[in-house]
């Protein structure tokens, strides 16, 4: 785990954000939308006894891909802070986290839900980004097709910003670039980010499927092909490249 530097002085950069980054395809996108965007960008990841265990493992070969695309963003990137949570994965009993099948209740919500997560992710990341004079937390949450989680949602995170602000007793911004976008818009987002070459490593190189599958191989990337996930990334990839072939 990465540290922040107790001595250091938290003089507030406005040109940095600190990136809620997972190694998924939204968060990947998110990265390079802030890479183009802020002087500094440093990242940061949750480790809580997921299942998809496999997608913290592509966040390291993809923050150096991501350095390779552009010299600027290589100039950009800095630390990467990795936070041990696996306390949540011991409060939490569902799909991601323990051995179950993925199921959806009466009212949508899969069991892949962990309740409040998102909450908890950026109120630790306010704090480590506190300490490193960050102002701008990104993450990828997205209304348009999100699986029923309410910590994604517009009005949850604008409420979440001013309780940091106020808690913090500093102005914390949180960018949600992949609000409104459909998941085909998040594709037609990397490719105007970073071109084809980033399209290519949003496709193979992020991970997205609940079950931790790296071994079957679609257009759309590697994944089950069946579960919430891989069945939203699949339907984008089409949409998106329907759109470009017009
Ligand atoms: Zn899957």
């Amino acid at each position: 785990m990465s540290t922040t530097g107790e001595g250091e002085t938290p003089m507030l950069r406005e040109g940095s954000a600190l990136v809620l980054f997972s190694g998924g395809q939204d968060s990947t996108t998110c990265l390079a939308w802030a890479l183009e965007r802020f002087e500094r960008v440093e990242t940061i990841g949750f480790n809580y006894g997921q299942r998809h265990q496999v997608e913290l493992m592509c966040r390291e070969k993809l923050l150096i891909k991501m350095r390779d695309l552009k010299p600027t963003w290589d100039d950009r990137l800095g630390k990467d802070h990795m936070l041990d949570m696996g306390l949540l994965g011991q409060i939490s009993d569902c799909a991601l986290t323990q051995e179950q099948a993925i199921a959806f209740s009466q009212q949508g919500v899969p069991n892949t839900f962990v309740p409040g997560r998102n909450l908890l992710f950026f109120t630790f990341a306010a704090t480590v980004a506190y300490r490193r004079g960050i102002k701008t937390l990104v993450g990828g949450m997205c209304e348009t097709d999100y699986s029923g989680y309410a910590d994604c949602r517009d009005n949850t995170l604008k409420s979440l910003q001013v309780a940091l602000s106020l808690g913090l007793d500093r102005s914390v911004v949180i960018e949600t670039p992949l609000m409104w976008l459909t998941k085909a818009q998040t594709w037609t987002l990397a490719e105007t980010l970073g071109g084809e070459a980033l399209v290519n490593v949003v496709r193979w190189d992020t991970h997205t499927c609940y079950t931790g599958d790296r071994a079957h191989k679609h257009p759309w990337g590697y994944g089950c092909g069946e579960c919430p996930a891989c069945v939203l990334r699949k339907q984008g990839w089409d949409a998106y490249c329907q759109a470009s072939q017009q």
